[in-house]
């Protein structure tokens, strides 16, 4: 068996259930282990702490599978994305619209699986993930039996495993082009070979909900808003006017093809960058009742943080100070480099440069069907807050 034995003293989040072995843990291999093979991990006195999956060129090293001694194989992998699949059923059970597989949340580092109806998008992220492509892929098959399975594994990470990226049809038959799915009674097309992610954001369909719940006569203002999700369900809370901003055209002409879907009426569309949209919106003295600020992922990782932190801070004054009295700011990051703790704090300071004293009345997450697995912190990337001002 190939093995990888950890410096003395290393082994203790491992212990605690980590699921991830940085290089600088590692103090030697044995047999040659290539990326993506199963490697059985050792504490420097021998202690067998784990199955994982090797990566030769990652800093994550080793991505643990299993912390008993087991068979890593087809069935191990059918087992994991059945109880994934089982614990959805009670708590999101929305067949049509959601994550079956939440990466290492549910156990399975690198391997993400969305379900658009008939349609899975499948998207691997790690080197011992991509071995395992057709056991998954099989798994899938048994257990939810769908039209398609459509491979989008082409994440921004993927280069730091040094792996090319995979994109196209695994099974079946290609996604229809006019693939839509419904939340909450509102339809979405879904564009799975060229869109965001695996092709539509599933983990703010709560908090686009409340929204909907928020929106009734109020002016809104959607940045970054994507294919619609928060503009669509403004629009059908009764907002009395929505303004959508986002770089993307692409992205643009997808939300007037949903606006269109579902019947409701245009909002102004704006293809600009938020960050000069903003500035010239508060030089022509704009204001709105609610805004909602949904950017990308500003910081991958912990080390962008402080880059991030600024960029944050700049959309969320400016934010403040367009919101007119009585406004609500709902206001996320999806950056598992910064903590619930620091977005707070960021949202804090830019509230105090703009000279408000607004308070936080809902703080938000993803999904249940994006879990966060309680020894794994990393796991709980989604974080919003709703804030109003007097
Ligand atoms: N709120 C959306 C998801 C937003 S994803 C939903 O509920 O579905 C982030 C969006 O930000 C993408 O559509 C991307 O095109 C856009 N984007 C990224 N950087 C931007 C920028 N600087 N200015 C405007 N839009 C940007």
């Amino acid at each position: 068996m190939k093995k990888l034995i950890l410096k003395a003293g290393r082994e203790k989040s491992l212990k605690r259930r980590h699921p991830w072995i940085f290089s600088g843990a590692v103090a030697r291999l044995t047999g040659e282990p290539q990326s993506g093979d199963t490697i059985e991990l050792q504490s420097s006195d021998g202690e067998f702490l784990g199955m994982a999956a090797y990566s030769a060129q990652s800093q994550i090293v080793a991505r643990l599978w299993d912390s008993a001694h087991c068979e890593i194989d087809a069935a191990f992998f059918r087992g994991r994305i059945a109880r994934a699949i089982a614990l959805r059923t009670r708590l999101a059970p929305h067949a049509h619209a959601v994550r079956l597989v939440h990466a290492e949340s549910d156990g399975l580092p690198g391997v993400i699986v969305d379900r658009y109806g008939d349609v899975v998008v499948l998207q691997l992220s790690s080197a011992g993930a991509m071995r395992w492509r057709d056991a998954i892929a099989d798994a899938i098959e048994q257990l939810v039996q769908p039209r398609t399975i459509y491979e989008r594994s082409d994440a921004e990470v993927l280069h730091l495993e040094g792996i090319e990226p995979v994109v196209g049809v695994l099974r079946g038959a290609p996604p229809p082009a006019d693939l839509a799915v419904e939340e909450e009674g509102l339809k979405f097309h879904v564009d799975v070979p060229h869109g965001h992610k695996t092709g539509f954001y599933l983990d703010q369909r709560a908090n686009r909900l409340r929204l909907r719940e928020l929106a009734k006569d109020r002016s809104v203002l959607d940045c970054f808003c994507y294919s619609g999700g928060f503009t669509l369900n403004a629009l059908a809370g009764g907002a009395a006017q929505v303004t959508s901003v986002d770089s993307s055209g692409g992205a643009l002409e997808l939300l007037q093809r949903n606006v269109a879907l579902n019947g409701l009426a245009s909002p102004e569309l704006i293809e600009a960058d938020v960050f000069q949209c903003l500035r010239k919106m508060r030089d022509q003295a704009r204001h709105f009742d609610v805004i909602i600020l949904d950017p990308p992922k500003f910081a991958p990782t912990s080390a962008h943080a402080p880059k991030a932190a600024r960029a944050y801070k700049d959309i969320n004054l400016l934010a403040f100070k367009l919101l007119a009295p009585g406004g609500l700011l709902c206001t996320y990051s999806c950056s598992g480099g910064v903590t619930r703790d620091l977005f707070q704090k960021i949202v804090a300071g830019a509230a105090l440069d703009a000279g408000v004293d607004a308070q936080i009345v809902a703080h938000l997450s993803a999904g249940p069907d994006h879990p966060v697995a309680l020894h794994f912190p990393e796991s709980e990337y989604l974080k919003g807050l709703i804030c109003r001002v007097p």
